[in-house]
């Protein structure tokens, strides 16, 4: 196995005092192997306050892939504390047409498969604003709770009619919830799963309070499409885990649990949801056997295929540097359009500042005012680009890219130029 360090970045970022490196989150074994490193970075959802960057509070950490060369799982190498990065959370889920209509309609797909009803519990592990919660009122579930560690989404998932509690998901609090609500015929994740590098104590709490013949439903990136796609932005330090099918597997039997059945899913850029009961408790879909085969035929848990994405990267970032450059050398102005964590991600690693970009458009209004963490772009509201029409936006949200190019037809229609960076540099909409 020594051949996986061939060719690997060299481990040169100190690790600091804050991050500690970490073994396999699924086997515990300690070979992890560093197989992308993407430098020092802020955490891509701490969009800081002027004055802050004044005060030169920002911090940085190293953003490693590794790879665990005993059971396959991909996952950071160094994690940074969750206080740095959950406590006040500026993504919404209800900030994108596009992911509120998804979450509806998983909502409506889980209620229907499992066959919930007025007098059923669900629970969202990392509820956010409340939005699939939201769904699930809408699909006739009666009682519903969420459980998210933001304070400051809380307010908007109770407006929406769901009970919150604001606190991370451990086995004391699915006890809590149990011992005052009963047990869950469903529990749900969207995009929370990747974030947490305490999987026994997740697989404690989903035991205590799931019940016999319940469901947990996740969906989470998928390593499969993350690296067809190169979407290397979407590594973050919030994301722990990259989630191929074979270790998701092997996590759950060791706790008790089957992987019964699994979809693929267009939204971001390509999910897995994973439905997963009681060992035993249900019949295991074909779709799960096809997928680990395809995985394994894919060489996943070899280096290779993280070696060829790296070459794809640096030609992401020099046609991109020079696309903005070219456009800047004629005296044009380049702006962006949308400000999600992977926004923090791409900018930081290639290198991109407020000299390159004059601003970033974003309809969160809890981004606006802000700057971009790292690199420190201002992030303005989208009316600005109809207003000052800049000669070539560049689209960070490029797994949008339809709902934007309608949002932004105006620009477009004007001449403008909107360009997406993933899977290569390529424009969107427009003349054609
Ligand atoms: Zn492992």
């Amino acid at each position: 196995m020594e051949s996986l360090n061939a060719g690997f970045a060299p481990v040169e970022h100190s690790t600091g005092k804050e991050t500690a490196t970490t073994p396999c989150l699924v086997c515990g074994d300690s070979a992890v192997a560093v197989v992308l490193d993407l430098g020092m970075t802020a955490p891509a959802n701490n969009f800081i306050l002027p004055d802050e960057l004044a005060r030169n509070s920002e911090r940085f950490f190293p953003l490693r892939l590794g790879l665990c060369r005993n059971c396959g799982h991909v996952q950071l190498v160094d994690h940074v504390p969750p206080k740095v990065m959950f406590d006040h959370y500026l993504y919404m889920s209800s900030a994108s047409s596009t992911l509120t209509e998804h979450l509806r309609d998983l909502a409506r797909t889980v209620t229907k498969n499992l066959n919930l009803g007025p007098d059923d519990l669900v629970v969202d592990i990392g509820c956010n604003d409340g939005t699939l919660l939201e769904g699930f009122k809408l699909a006739g579930v009666g009682r519903r709770i969420g459980v998210d560690p933001a304070t400051n989404l809380a307010a908007a998932a109770r407006s929406k009619g769901a009970e919150v509690m604001t606190a991370y998901f451990t086995p004391d609090i699915a006890a809590s919830i149990r011992n005052a609500h009963g047990a869950a015929a469903a529990l749900t994740m969207t995009n929370t799963f990747p974030h947490i590098p305490d999987l026994p104590s997740l697989l404690r709490a989903v035991d205590r309070l799931l019940a016999e013949d319940g469901a947990l439903v996740l969906e989470a990136h998928y390593l499969v499409d993350l690296m067809e796609m190169c979407a290397f932005d979407t590594i973050y330090h919030e994301h722990v885990s990259y989630w191929a099918l074979k270790p998701m597997v092997r996590l759950f039997k060791e706790h008790g649990f089957d992987v019964f059945d699994i979809e693929r899913l267009p939204i971001h850029h390509g999910q897995i949801r994973a439905w997963v009961c009681r060992k035993g408790k249900r019949p295991i879909s074909n779709r799960v056997t096809e997928a680990l085969s395809a995985e394994e035929a894919l060489g996943l848990d070899s280096a290779e295929p993280y070696l060829q994405m790296a070459a794809k990267i640096q030609n992401i970032k020099s046609d991109l540097i020079a696309m903005i450059r070219e456009v800047r050398g004629r005296g044009g102005r380049v702006a962006g359009y949308g400000a999600p964590a992977k926004g923090s991600t791409l900018l930081s690693f290639f290198g991109l500042g407020p000299d390159d970009l004059d601003y970033i458009a974003d309809r969160n209004l809890l981004k606006q005012g802000r700057l971009t963490p790292g690199s420190h772009i201002p992030v303005v509201s989208p009316a600005r680009i109809f207003a000052d029409h800049p000669n070539l936006v560049v689209l960070f949200a490029w797994n949008f890219a339809d709902e934007i190019a309608q949002q932004m037809s105006a620009y477009l229609e004007g001449g403008g130029r909107i360009v997406a960076p993933i899977p290569e540099v390529h424009e969107i909409g427009g003349k054609a």
